[in-house]
């Protein structure tokens, strides 16, 4: 915790907001927040957070930065593309140089009904920067069953939406979707594109919210914001809760029982991802060793890369792997039955 002093000197131009203040700015160096998904949404609320002077964050993600995330992914760069670096790892280690004061925690894993519990209990704020349905309607489950606030965002070509959802008092994400879209069914930023000022201006909305919510005020709970930066316009709309919402008035968590398969088509990037059917720590090393003979590796502290069969695996700690160069889940679970084999 940083000195009176220091803490004066540091946010003094935040300190000097009346919205925040020397009690606010201490109230925000006690707070925690876990930020799912470290993409565009996450690793600019990720960025805002830190400099704001929020006091640990958790840092979540699956995934490896690649050089098409570059135009709106803040905080990554060419060096962590060529790596493959896990995208929570860059992330964490960009946000400790901005902010040495603030504790980190970094997570590379896929976020499931096993372990999304464990992941946001002990925070006080969770934030959505993932990129699919499956995962938001599981945070919302997840959220309302611990009574953890969590900023709803999505961004998509020139547009997004933000939600603030506060758990027993305001409208949840099912009173604005009831279900998930069917895969497919939704335009995605492989397809249609998003601009990075778009992505950019939705992390916004969503850090004022979580600081809004951190200070203690409830004003934008269960208000949707519609924003359009082409256009430069900006709409709110007040969601109600209705009547036989399963999640936020049944207290019926589906998603958190895992309706959610195990195996996801990653939309649009020719990919799949493999999860193992049960926890396991893989030696990557000897891994890496047994694949030598029959496929093409590269190893990297937190990721192995294997090339074969026309695939690339590119193979986690936690036994997941995903597997670019198709889209058939049968596939890719062959070449993981048999590069992997769990
Ligand atoms: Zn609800």
């Amino acid at each position: 915790m940083l000195s009176h002093d220091r803490l004066l000197d540091r946010y003094s131009r935040q300190i000097a907001l009346k919205v925040v203040g020397v009690e606010g700015q201490r109230r925000l160096a006690r707070s925690s927040v876990a930020v799912i998904g470290c993409g565009a949404l996450g690793t600019a609320v990720a960025e805002l957070l830190a400099r704001a002077g929020v006091g640990r964050l958790k840092l979540v993600d699956r995934d490896i930065v690649e050089i098409s995330n570059l135009h709106r992914q803040l905080l990554y760069d060419e060096r962590h593309a060529i790596q493959g670096a896990p995208k929570a790892l860059a992330c964490a280690e960009k946000i400790s140089e901005i902010n040495s004061e603030v504790e980190v925690e970094p997570v590379v894993a896929d976020v499931s009904h096993r372990n999304v519990l464990n992941l946001i209990s002990d925070v006080d704020l969770v934030i959505d920067g993932t990129d699919n349905f499956e995962t938001r309607f599981l945070l919302n489950d997840a959220a309302l069953s611990v009574g953890v606030p969590w900023v709803y965002g999505a961004a998509l070509e020139t547009y997004g939406v933000v939600m603030p959802i506060l758990p027993g008092r305001s409208a949840c994400l099912r009173d604005l979707i009831p279900n998930p879209p069917r895969p497919g069914a939704l335009p995605t930023c492989e397809l249609v594109g998003v601009l990075n000022a778009a992505a950019v201006t939705v992390a916004s909305l969503q850090v004022a919210s979580a600081i809004k919510l951190l200070l203690g005020d409830e004003e934008g709970a269960g208000v949707a914001t519609y924003v359009d930066v082409w256009r430069h316009s900006l709409e709110r709309v007040r969601v109600e809760r209705s009547e036989d919402c399963p999640a936020c008035v049944r207290g019926r968590y589906e998603f958190l029982e895992g309706k959610m398969s195990r195996d996801v088509v990653l939309c649009g990037r020719n990919a799949v991802q493999i999860s193992p059917a049960r926890d396991v720590a893989l030696d990557l090393e000897e891994l890496a060793n047994r694949l030598r003979r029959t496929a093409e590796v590269r190893e990297t502290p937190h990721v192995l890369f294997v090339r074969a069969e026309g695939l690339e695996l590119a193979i986690f700690r936690d036994g997941r792997a995903i597997v670019k160069g198709t889209s058939d889940p049968a596939r890719a679970r062959s070449a993981y039955a048999r590069y992997v084999g769990l």
